[in-house]
This record gives C-alpha cells, structure tokens and sequence, in this order.
C-alpha cells in the first residue's frame, strides 16, 4: 500500500491515492477504458441469443436454434422426465417432474450464458450466443 500518500495537514486525516494527484490524464484514461470495457461486455451480454444447448443425461449436447417454437421431451435420469420449450429467441424447462423444481424455476432464459440445470435428471439447458452453429446437429 505505498501507493497512499497521507496527507499532512490540510484536509484532514483522508487518504488519497497518488495517482490522482499526478495528473487527470491517468484518471481520465482509467475512466475511459472503464465505460470501454463496461461499454464492450453490456453490448456482447446484449447481443441477441442465437441458440440453445441442450445436454442429455448421457452426454451428448443438442444445438438448437431459438428462432423458433419449439417442445422437445427429454427423459432424464432418476426417471425425470422434462419439456424444454423454444420460444422465438428464449428457452426454458417448462415442465420437470424432478423433486426440487430448480430447472423449472430458473424461468425464461434468453440471454447468452444463462443456464437452467436438472441436476437429479443430469440435463443441463444454456443458451448461447453469436456465433452460428458449427457442426449443425439441429433437430
Ligand atoms: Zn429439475
């Protein structure tokens, strides 16, 4: 913590950080490249969700387009069964007959990273966002 400077006697007992008393350009930039950087996430965390993930109790993930309306059944393990619904740009488990409920209310997903899991029925629902399918295995 060398970076602080106490001040003597004027001002009272405060501490201030020596970088803003070198110049406001170095503040200024720290600013800048802050609301950049928030500027950058907010427009990517925004950007408009483009698929869904489904993962099977097995495994085996499932690429979907959510620019379209859509029910898929899934059996899960532990005899769970559960409807994940597709519904123009958002996705969530509707119904789950799992003990807890947390996948069903986890509610409407629709931005990119967000997440549903049933984890006694091992399926894990995530949207994604940008970028197209690679290697196309839609339903
Ligand atoms: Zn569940």
């Amino acid at each position: 913590m060398t970076k602080f400077a106490k001040t003597r006697s004027n001002g009272g007992s405060r501490l201030r950080p020596v970088w803003l008393r070198r110049g406001d350009i170095a503040a200024a930039c720290a600013v800048l490249v802050t609301a950049l950087l928030t500027a950058f996430f907010l427009w990517f965390g925004q950007a408009p969700a483009s698929q869904v993930s489904v993962q099977y109790p097995d495994g085996h993930k499932e690429y979907i387009s959510l620019n379209r309306v859509q029910t898929i059944e899934i059996s899960g393990n532990n005899g769970i069964d559960l409807l994940i619904e597709i519904d123009n740009g958002r996705a969530r488990v509707r119904e789950s007959s799992c003990p807890d409920q947390v996948c069903v209310h986890s509610g409407w997903l629709s931005r990119s990273g967000q997440t549903a899991a049933c984890v006694p029925a091992g399926v894990c629902v995530q949207i994604l966002g940008g970028e197209p399918a690679v290697d196309g295995v839609t339903a």
